[in-house]
């Protein structure tokens, strides 16, 4: 694989379609539309042409044809657009003609995205977001991944990168100064206290970023319970297709079940686990207890499931407090658990997957935790496992300066110089090609 070489790749999916785009991007792209669109067309306009293969003179296609000059492409680079009839003669026949174009080759994954990057179209942040925003199954993530693609993090990270640029230039012209008396306390006073705002804002956003994460791998609702309180046809119902196996033999379900779902905009995934019994469980099933244990430890959301003909199912276990309690099998007498029902748990949603019953009012409650938790606080900047890394190290450093005495100026600029340069490996400004791997591995072809 080589930089300069010029890249083709179907961009859009594969599978019958009316349309097919095929990009392509490099030095050559020119010299590819003369030979197989009859020319350049007007810059950034469309234009209906026939694609000829350049070898047969046979005629592929009739499409439009798109010509972006560089820089003002995606890229950065000559690129041009041909939209295609979406077959896969079609496609196959135009690939084909364009590979055998001395110099021009496939795409690797991702390779169009990362020349735009490599050429400063977009940076990396933008970069994730755009990785996120294709991946987007719902609006709540749409909407965080175009935030990210939109620059505006971006922006709020170079202005962290500069203010640590001004302050380290700051120290660096007190080092001059640092023999006389009383110069080097009053400028590291002032200094420290630029390095403790800017350390307290970094963290604040440390501190809102988990639900970000949340929100880019789904709101973890757990159904716990006793076994055979009905939390299998509880996911059933909610899924509305039957992802979990029911049975009235205790102890069925002996791994968790998942279900991903859309929750009014919000990516959800619904976790069935095995019920939890002290006593009469074989190994496999304490297996499963173990994992619902696991499961409900790491649950965004727990749902405690109550039945009436299911001894003590509505206490919980030692040190699980669930957010939510779902009473169900609400088409059984009232008071067989024992106590009436309405006096065992304030905060309930009644339920029965056999009348189906309570389900959407479940579903109501369950859109309102998610809300309350995810969805009101302001979206959250940092998004990323490595953008959280990057600000976690260079909060670490930020401390590290405060904490040096006045006299260690120059080293102070030192630590503040490795600050600036973690804040400006979020962007990418700063030497990133240990990312660079990982973060375009995302990418299909064509992108
Ligand atoms: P789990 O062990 O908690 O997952 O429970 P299951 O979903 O496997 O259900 C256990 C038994 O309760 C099965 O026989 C179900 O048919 C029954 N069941 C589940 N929900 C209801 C309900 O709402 N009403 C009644 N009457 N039976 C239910």
């Amino acid at each position: 694989m080589t930089a300069g070489d010029t890249i083709f790749a179907l961009s859009s999916g594969a599978g019958r379609a009316a349309i097919a785009v095929v990009r392509i991007s490099g030095a050559r792209t020119a010299t590819v539309l003369h030979a197989v669109a009859g020319g350049l067309s007007a810059p950034r306009q469309a234009s209906l042409r026939k694609i000829t293969d350049p070898e047969s003179g046979e005629i592929l296609d009739e499409g439009l044809v798109l010509w972006f000059p560089a820089p003002q492409s995606v890229t950065g680079e000559d690129l041009a657009e041909f939209h295609l009839h979406g077959s896969q003669a079609v496609i196959a026949a135009v690939l084909a003609a364009l590979s055998r174009f001395p110099g021009v080759r496939p795409a690797e994954p991702g390779e169009f995205t990362r020349r735009a990057f490599q050429n400063g179209k977009i940076d990396l942040v933008q970069v994730e977001g755009l990785g996120d925003l294709l991946e987007a199954r719902t609006a709540v993530q749409r909407q965080q991944a175009y935030r990210q693609l939109s620059g505006t993090p971006s922006t709020v990270f170079e202005n962290w990168r500069r203010q640590l640029l001004l302050i380290r230039a700051d120290i660096e012209a007190a080092v001059d100064f640092v023999e006389e008396p009383g110069v080097a306390e009053e400028a590291a006073a002032s200094i420290d206290q630029r390095i403790a705002a800017l350390a307290d804002e970094l963290t604040g956003h440390l501190a809102r970023s988990s639900s970000a994460e949340i929100i880019r791998q789904g709101i973890r609702i757990v159904l716990a319970g006793r076994p055979n309180t009905g939390k299998s046809s509880l996911l059933n119902a909610l899924a509305q297709r039957d992802a979990a196996i029911v049975s009235s033999v205790p102890g069925t379900t002996r791994d968790a079940i998942e279900i991903s779902m859309d929750l009014a905009g919000f990516p959800v995934i619904v976790t069935d686990t095995a019920g939890l019994r002290s006593t009469g469980a074989d190994p496999v099933e304490e297996e499963g207890i173990r994992r619902s244990r696991q499961h409900i430890a790491a649950a965004d959301v727990l749902v405690w499931v109550v039945a009436p003909d299911i001894a003590e199912s509505e206490k919980p276990d030692e040190g699980i407090t669930p957010d939510l309690t779902v009473l169900n099998k609400a088409d059984l007498p009232e008071r067989e658990a024992g106590l009436p029902r309405n006096k065992l748990v304030a905060d309930h949603v009644r339920t029965s997957t056999v009348s189906y019953i309570g389900i959407t009012e479940l579903l109501v409650s369950l859109t309102k935790l998610v809300r309350e938790r995810f969805g009101s606080v302001e979206s959250p900047l940092l998004v990323s496992a490595r953008q959280k890394r990057a600000v976690e190290i260079s909060i670490r450093l930020l401390n590290e300066a405060q904490a040096l005495p006045a006299v260690a100026l120059e080293v102070k600029a030192e630590v503040i110089r490795q600050a600036c340069d973690g804040i400006g490996r979020l962007t990418g400004r700063v030497d990133v090609e240990e990312w660079l791997g990982a973060i375009f591995s995302r990418f299909c072809i064509g992108k």
